[in-house]
């Protein structure tokens, strides 16, 4: 480095020196931070949203459909003292948009219409309280049918909803009991014996403490605790009839939630839940049937969905494609009947003989049924009678079987039957050659492409339950409750298919219309 190159160093630092001097110097601004004053501000609440906002969308849809059902039991009038009620359009508005947020709790919708834009806009402002939001949730079931039945009939006006082709399927979703609450009917009638003195002590000491708010809540409280525990015992009767091959001392009932079931999860294990079936249009995937059993079994749930479809929407559909859960010899027969092509995989369980060890020469195919005499016969030429029939889950099967000492003498039964002592024997389902023809015309190509369409269209309408909603558990407890939480929810994806296919669009148009 050359001397003329160390100075204009040196002077470079000087001036970098001074300036830093000047800035340690110069005291800096800052903007003030005021929190003790009190601000007014403007606020033009239509412009709090944006015009395509979906907050729009689903007030103008429920400004033009029929909400009067949700005004039974207001007891406010024009004309008369007393606090006015919240307007339905409102307080519907305010659970779909909740429920395609994902919001699904009353206290958090009450927050946000203090702090979210859009719940502002929805509310002009206004406050509304959890109580009226929770309240009004769950005390209008038929209201809320007929508007998800309105909903479908919008969608069906604007073309989106075909009937051509319906898909069903089922998912399991937790209810609120705890697996703790499971017991046995001698607990639930000791802890029912416990409840009832609670509350005749607490009568008591009402009596005593007239007026008393904390004293009546309590009382209330124990009085629903023991409703709890009757419904509970009740439940256990149902149960005990229903599945009359449980010991009883094996029977289990929830004492929290005692409509609760408790059912096999997609992870293997077991959980409170509730059954929810779903019927998807495969048009535009619309959710044209929705409903909570307390069975796990999917295959009687179709019948049921079906008959919904057609409450719903007012015709049967074309066609039902479900996967093999649905696949019955009666669901078959019942479709066939009501002219409805049922397209569902059959996965015969009977014939797999071969940890048996059986010859597939000896599969069932290998003999032949007499219906004349109801038995079959074998390739030997024997013949396997009539057992009996038993009940294998939701589904009926007849037994047959061969003379013991027939096949001891038989030169096939290496082959036919190595492993019983007995002779060979044969399962038949009632419904048999429905399920044969059934099976002959799920190996058709047409069938099979059919089928590999319904996991698209069946499964998106639950997974945007658990996914976007999060309804892996309901927050409500009882079987009716429960529903209508599956009533909100479907409504809410409807309408967001509404939004997607019709209100988006038609906003896109006007726009470019006004600009052009
Ligand atoms: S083993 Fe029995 S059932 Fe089998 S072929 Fe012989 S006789 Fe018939």
């Amino acid at each position: 480095m050359g001397d003329e190159e160390v100075l204009l160093g040196l002077d470079k630092q000087l001036h970098q020196g001074i300036d830093e001097a000047e800035r340690v110097a110069k005291q800096a601004r800052f903007v003030y931070v005021n929190r003790q004053q009190l601000v007014m501000r403007t606020i033009d609440v239509e412009q709090l949203i944006e015009a395509d906002h979906p907050a729009r969308a689903i007030w103008e849809f429920l400004g033009r459909v029929d909400l009067s059902g949700f005004s039974e039991g207001i007891q406010a009038y024009e004309g008369e003292r007393g606090r006015a009620a919240y307007h339905p359009q409102l307080l519907v508005s305010l659970w779909v948009y909740s429920y395609s947020r994902g919001v699904t709790a009353g206290r958090e919708i009450a927050r946000l219409c203090e702090t979210d834009p859009a719940y502002q806009w929805l509310t002009g402002m206004k406050v509304v309280n959890y109580h009226s939001l929770t309240d009004f949730r769950v005390q209008h079931e038929r209201a809320l049918r007929e508007l998800f039945i309105e909903i479908l009939g919008v969608l069906s006006g604007e073309g989106l909803i075909t009937l051509e082709r319906v898909m069903n399927d089922g998912t399991k979703i937790k209810a609120q009991a705890s697996r703790q609450s499971f017991q046995g009917a001698k607990r639930i009638k000791e802890h029912l014996a416990a409840a009832r003195r609670h509350v005749e002590a607490l009568e008591e000491q009402a009596e005593a403490e007239v007026g008393q708010k904390l004293g009546r809540a309590r009382e209330r409280a124990a009085k629903e605790s023991a409703a709890r525990l009757e419904a509970a015992l009740a439940e256990f009767e149902k149960l005990r009839e229903q599945k009359p091959e449980v010991p009883e001392d094996k029977l289990r009932v929830s004492m929290s939630e005692p409509e609760a079931r408790k059912m096999k999860q997609s992870d293997g294990g077991f959980a409170p839940s509730y059954n929810v079936q779903i019927s998807t249009d495969q048009a535009q995937g619309i959710i044209v049937a929705a409903s909570l059993s307390q069975s796990a079994a999917d295959s009687k749930q179709l019948l049921p969905a079906i008959t919904r479809v057609k409450e719903n929407t007012g015709k049967l559909p074309a066609m039902v494609v479900a996967d093999a859960g649905y696949t019955s010899g009666s669901n078959i027969k019942a479709l066939a009947e009501q002219k409805i092509d049922f397209i569902a995989p059959v996965t015969d369980k009977l014939d797999q003989l071969k940890h048996r060890g059986v010859d597939p020469a000896f599969s069932k195919e290998g003999f032949t049924y007499d219906a004349e005499r109801n038995c079959y016969v074998c390739p030997a030429g024997s013949q396997l009678k009539f057992q009996g029939r038993e009940q294998r889950g939701d589904r009926i099967r007849l037994r047959y079987r061969a003379a013991t000492a027939v096949c001891a003498d038989c030169a096939w039964k290496p082959q036919c039957c190595p492993q019983t002592k007995c002779g060979r024997s044969l399962n038949r389902w009632e419904y048999e050659e429905e399920l044969l023809s059934h099976k002959a015309k799920m190996k058709t190509a047409e069938a099979q492409a059919i089928y590999k369409q319904r996991a698209q269209t069946a499964e998106f309408p639950i997974a945007w339950l658990k996914e976007k909603i999060g309804l892996r558990r309901f927050r409500l407890r009882g079987l009716q409750k429960a529903g209508l939480e599956i009533l909100w929810a479907c409504a809410t994806h409807n309408l967001q298919q509404w939004i997607r296919l019709c209100w988006k669009p038609q906003f896109l148009n006007a726009q470019t219309a006004s600009s052009g």
